[in-house]
């Protein structure tokens, strides 16, 4: 019979918030899969647990993803961990829970410390409805996407940065949704210096910029006001009105539509269309 994957969040910070159900999986697991052996062996040490580990990130993760697989499959039960915090959340665990799912393995995951839903929780901000944007990526195109896809957000939206890149991070924020914008920066959490910052992103840069940031951060940024939602372009409009045009709607029949579709006066349609369309 197969055996099982367990997934086991770990300290972000402080060594008590390991849960005695975590405690007792790596204590029965028959081995431990974690990102970073060394890390994970100052926790085992600290709590007196002796165990088997392999090493699993992301860069052996295809070729160590498939052996741990064919170990759980094997009958052996596998206890997953990251550096710090729930595996499987910005960390390569995601693929290794995918592959055993895929193989029709059991993936029990055991709740316990996540930085992104300790730094929503303190933040301050809506925590009814929000989204985890986990790390901005470092390439410039893609970065420049993610945020201007994210200029309408309403939800609370949830990042991950590392410190050396926050300054920068906290520029292009302020740069898209403007400076104005309420952030709530969580460092440090659980830690001996975990500080909770309410502000701007404005005067969040202006801070960093002049005191170089240190630690871990979460950063917690308030999401659009709905009347900030942006308002169609000329060439948004026009786009609609020729796909209606396209399905044979005649040239008064798609602006009617088009003002009804995007919640647009008749006349700014109607503008749009002398621009944008030959007439009829
Ligand atoms: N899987 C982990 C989790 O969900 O808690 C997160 C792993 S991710 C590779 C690491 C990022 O989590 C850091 O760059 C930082 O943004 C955040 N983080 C982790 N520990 C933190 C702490 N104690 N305080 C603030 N942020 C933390």
């Amino acid at each position: 019979m197969a055996g099982m994957l367990y997934l086991v969040p770990t300290p972000i910070g402080n060594l008590g918030d390991i849960s005695l159900r975590c405690r007792q999986t790596l204590e029965e697991a028959d081995f431990i899969a974690a990102e970073d052996t060394r890390v994970t062996l100052k926790l085992l040490n600290h709590l007196g647990i002796k165990k088997c580990l392999v090493s699993y990130y992301e860069h052996n993760k295809a070729f160590q993803g498939q052996k741990i697989l064919e170990r759980i499959l094997a009958g052996e039960t596998c206890a997953l961990v990251s550096d710090a915090g729930s595996p499987a959340i910005s960390d390569p665990g995601e693929d290794l829970v995918r592959q055993c799912a895929q193989a029709g393995v059991t993936v029990c995951a055991i709740p316990g410390p996540c930085a992104a839903v300790t730094a929503l929780s303190v933040s301050g901000l809506p925590t009814g409805r929000f989204c985890f944007e986990g790390f901005l990526s470092t390439a410039k195109k893609s970065r420049r996407e993610h945020l201007e896809s994210l200029k309408t957000e309403q939800r609370t939206m949830i990042f991950y940065e590392a410190p050396h890149k926050l300054t920068a991070t906290l520029a292009d924020l302020a740069q898209a949704f403007g400076p104005d914008r309420p952030v709530s920066l969580c460092r440090e959490l659980t830690k001996l210096h975990e500080q909770i910052l309410r502000t701007t992103l404005g005067e969040a840069l202006e801070l960093y910029t002049a005191q170089p940031p240190k630690g871990e951060f979460v950063l917690i940024v308030a999401g659009a006001q709905p009347e900030e939602k942006e308002a169609p372009s000329q060439e948004d409009i026009a786009r609609r009105l020729q796909a209606l045009m396209a399905q044979g709607l005649s040239r008064k029949d798609a602006v009617r539509q088009t003002a009804v579709d995007l919640r647009l006066p008749k006349n700014v349609v109607y503008d749009a269309a002398l621009k944008a369309l030959p007439e009829d």
